[in-house]
């Protein structure tokens, strides 16, 4: 255990064992919750600071940050404590701020067209690291214009499989969503999976208030299971039912993430049979000109295109609309920052 994973009762627990006086247990989870490091906790003694010192602390540092010139996107590379970068974002809209979150070091799901999953997954996030980068940010951007606070949105769409990291996860939404914690409605949370649909119908009970996204990227399951090795486990019409049973279970619409990769997924073919597979479901299609990953060798799209191939489906009646572009100068898709600076690193 360290102590970003600790709930208050178990810091009172920890530092009870540590001899620490009881009032002190209060001010050490005041600092943990904006995630401050032991040694950082002004107002403990000194013997105190390092007597926390025995229980990692496990949260995360900021270690590279781009700023985008744009829309003032910025993009975090974040360190944790074995030494492992991971990618954090934040987005800035009208609304609010969103952060975008990854929930694995690496992926193992092998989808054709992604980079986090090129060396597979190093490990899972535990819910301290992933709190820890909401504070980072916090810190980092601290609210403006008498706001109290700078981050209203989380989407888990960063690096990693949310539902193959499943406790994790849903320790961390139960700690964020909290009156206790940071206290981000549940409505304002998204979680994109690539598809475990056993996974989905867990994850509707245990977390019914979030919006979920589900990374479909093809109309049929030729086409999907050449993109995404996931769909020879879990073929797109359990994934529909899934996405329909949720739908049906929480009352709110769910998200399909369609990828456009040239000459693959983005024909009038396409969209027709795509039009009629979602045909009568409450979701919406977000539709996403592909980022080319080097390494990959897939095709992107024109905006152009993507916005035709938005109003082929919309002309089926399916709710479509093309994801703006954030950040577009800083590194693009997932995974591929912490690449990049990997591969600088290494010579
Ligand atoms: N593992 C989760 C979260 C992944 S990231 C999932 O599969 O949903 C969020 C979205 O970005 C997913 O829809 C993913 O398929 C998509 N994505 C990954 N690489 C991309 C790329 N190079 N261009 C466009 N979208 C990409």
């Amino acid at each position: 255990m360290t102590w970003m994973d600790m709930t208050e009762s178990e810091i009172r627990e920890a530092t009870a064992a540590l001899g620490v006086p009881s009032f002190r247990a209060a001010q050490i989870s005041d600092w943990l919750k904006k995630g401050v490091r032991p040694s950082e906790m002004s107002n403990l003694p000194k013997s105190l600071r390092e007597k926390m010192a025995a229980v990692p602390f496990g949260g995360a540092t900021i270690f590279r940050k781009y700023v985008s010139a744009k829309d003032g996107t910025v993009k975090y590379l974040f360190a944790l404590e074995d030494d492992n970068l991971v990618e954090g974002v934040l987005m800035r809209y009208s609304y609010g701020n969103t952060v975008c979150l990854s929930t694995q070091i690496g992926c193992n799901m092998g989808c054709k067209f992604c980079a986090s999953t090129l060396n597979g997954c190093v490990r899972n996030l535990r819910p301290g690291e992933m709190l820890s980068f909401l504070a980072e940010i916090e810190r980092d951007e601290p609210p403006k214009d008498g706001k109290s606070r700078t981050i209203t949105n989380i989407v888990l769409m960063g690096s990693g499989e949310p539902l193959d990291n499943y406790d994790n996860v849903v320790t961390f939404l139960k700690r964020v969503t909290s009156p206790d914690g940071p206290n981000i409605s549940a409505r304002n949370i998204s979680v994109s999976t690539c598809g475990i649909v056993p996974k989905i119908y867990r994850f509707m009970e245990d977390a019914p208030h979030v919006t979920l996204s589900i990374s479909l990227h093809a109309p049929s399951d030729e086409i999907r299971s050449s993109v995404m090795p996931i769909n020879k486990a879990y073929p797109i019409g359990e994934v529909l039912a899934s996405a329909k049973a949720y739908a049906d279970r929480t009352g709110r619409r769910v998200v399909f993430e369609y990828a456009l990769i040239g000459e693959t997924n983005d024909s009038h073919a396409d969209a027709i049979a795509l039009a009629k597979r979602l045909k009568g479901m409450l979701c919406h299609v977000n539709l996403i000109p592909l980022n080319p990953v080097k390494e990959r060798g897939l095709k992107g799209v024109s905006r152009e295109h993507a916005y035709q191939f938005c109003e082929w489906l919309n002309r089926e009646h399916i709710s479509a609309t093309v994801r703006r572009e954030m950040g577009a100068d800083i590194d693009g898709a997932c995974g591929q920052l912490r690449r990049r600076v990997l591969n600088e690193l290494n010579g």
